[in-house]
């Protein structure tokens, strides 16, 4: 008999529900995105626009023809890494549901989601996976039991770093699809023009930093260089200093496949990067779609049904959030 694992995902911005049969078939997810009047993102304020969501939300999940709550077999939230507040409100919901339904409880590494939908969704078996999203970039790779962390961001997550130059451009959360927008307008002008634009490249052996990217990309705008020029820039600089890292960390561990996810993944532009690369050195890249590229709950199910068939459950004693949970905390039972 298949039953549905139900995910709940509430680590920043956005509230999610989706689910995930126990054969592994995905159900798209039923979110919302807080997007603040003005100003980044403020935990508190994240957390609200949960609690008024969750309820319309999980209404529309149930209304859909593939959900049942007699069918559902385990409720799998993320635990963390993530905004304190805002994981409170998922893990309570979660909490409520488990005791409720009387089904088992799973907290889940939101990081390890990410990557364990990639893998659903691509078929792809042992990736390099560059995690690029909002709050987190980091280049990953299975070993002895772990999602390890080959290099990461020393600063801001890519994500946040493309949000923060559209923001202050008045642009509008979330930035980066409008500034991937604007630097394909750029590119309709003719050739591309790199030497006017030249920004600080911030490749530190297998870590990235982004913030002098970010300085001076606001300066060029400043400057009186047009904004979809320096988007085009700031995407190219951004992207190239992901892939390289990306490359090395193929070349290091002998791998071939390199699976992309995270928000920032849904670009285009990087897409394309990541083929040209991988198909120079005779790998492959993947993606999921896009749906499952920004955060989701159907990735917490997928995770949560992966843990589930190894025996995996969360003890409520066991299921406080966790906002420093690192991607190479959790053991790697399924993989
Ligand atoms: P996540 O934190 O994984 O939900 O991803 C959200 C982040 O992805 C935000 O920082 C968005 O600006 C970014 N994002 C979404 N779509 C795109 C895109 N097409 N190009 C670049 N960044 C994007
Ligand atoms: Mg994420």
């Amino acid at each position: 008999m298949t039953g549905l694992i139900l995910g709940i995902e509430s680590t920043a911005h956005t509230l999610s529900f989706g689910s995930v049969d126990t054969n592994g078939s995905l159900f798209p997810s039923n979110s919302s995105l807080f997007r603040p009047d003005e100003g980044g993102i403020h935990p508190r304020e994240a957390a609200d626009h949960h609690v008024d969501s969750a309820s319309s939300l999980l209404d529309s999940m149930v209304s859909s023809e593939d959900f049942s709550w007699d069918s559902v077999v385990a409720i799998a939230f993320s635990q963390g890494p993530g905004l304190g507040p805002c994981l409170r409100i998922g893990a309570s919901i979660a909490r409520s549901l488990s005791n409720s339904l009387g089904v088992p409880l799973i907290g889940v590494n939101h990081c390890v989601a990410h990557i364990e939908i990639g893998r659903n969704q691509t078929g792809c078996s042992n990736p390099v996976f560059l995690y690029v999203s909002g709050g987190n970039t980091q280049v990953i790779s299975l070993s002895d039991g772990r999602y390890r962390v080959l290099g990461e961001t020393l600063d801001i997550g890519i994500g946040n770093m493309l949000d923060k130059f559209a923001r202050i451009h008045g642009i509008s959360f979330p930035g980066g699809p409008e500034i991937e927008r604007l630097a394909s307008m750029y590119l309709l002008n003719g050739e591309p023009d790199i030497k006017s634009v030249m920004l600080p490249y911030g490749v530190h052996g297998m870590d990235i930093a982004f913030s002098g990217m970010l300085t001076s990309a606001i300066q060029k705008v400043s400057d009186g260089i047009p904004l979809g020029h320096v988007c085009w820039s700031l995407q190219e600089h951004s992207f190239a200093t992901c892939i390289e890292v990306a490359e090395r960390a193929l070349a290091h561990t002998g791998k071939d496949e390199l699976l992309l996810g995270g928000g920032v993944a849904c670009n285009t532009r990087l897409r394309e990067m990541s083929s040209i690369m991988t198909n120079e050195r005779g790998a492959k890249s993947y993606w999921p779609e896009k749906q499952y590229c920004i955060d989701n709950g159907t990735m917490i199910a997928e995770l949560g049904r992966r843990m589930l068939e190894c025996g995996i459950n969360t003890t409520m004693p066991n299921s406080a959030i966790n906002p420093v949970l690192r991607t190479d905390n959790t053991d790697v039972l399924w993989a």
